[in-house]
């Protein structure tokens, strides 16, 4: 299976409950700390993923999602290939502070270890 990977994603949301990162996405999303149910709207971001077009990643036709579900699989028209658009990977930055160089890295909820490729310095960040 052929995978896109779409373009928009919501902004990271917080957990009502005890503050900490929930998992991207929209609707009912479960806290993966407290297990709090959030519902996670953001109207801006729906309507881009609705209407995000595409190139065909077979024959390049632009396809419009129509949808803002993700991951979600999309037949074109033009040639019949199938292909998948999958969630936006989000990123952040973060300073480390041994050597204040930017680390992008996958936010996760809770609190996780990782050590700077630059000067090997390990510290805990937590979402
Ligand atoms: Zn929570
Ligand atoms: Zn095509
Ligand atoms: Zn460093």
């Amino acid at each position: 299976m052929v995978e896109v990977e779409s373009k928009h994603a919501a902004p990271l949301a917080e957990c009502a409950h005890c503050g900490h990162m929930l998992p991207q996405g929209l609707g009912e999303i479960g806290c993966e700390v407290c297990t709090a149910i959030n519902k996670v709207s953001h109207q801006p971001t729906t309507d881009a993923l609705n209407d995000e077009t595409v190139p065909c990643p077979h024959c390049n036709m632009i396809l419009v999602a129509g949808t803002e579900e993700r991951p979600v699989d999309l037949t074109c028209g033009g040639c019949a290939g199938v292909f998948t658009l999958t969630p936006k990977v989000v990123k952040v930055e973060i300073a480390c502070p041994g050597c204040e160089r930017n680390l992008r890295i996958r936010p996760r909820p809770g609190q996780r270890e990782l050590k700077c490729p630059a000067c090997e310095a390990a510290f805990n960040v937590t979402f």
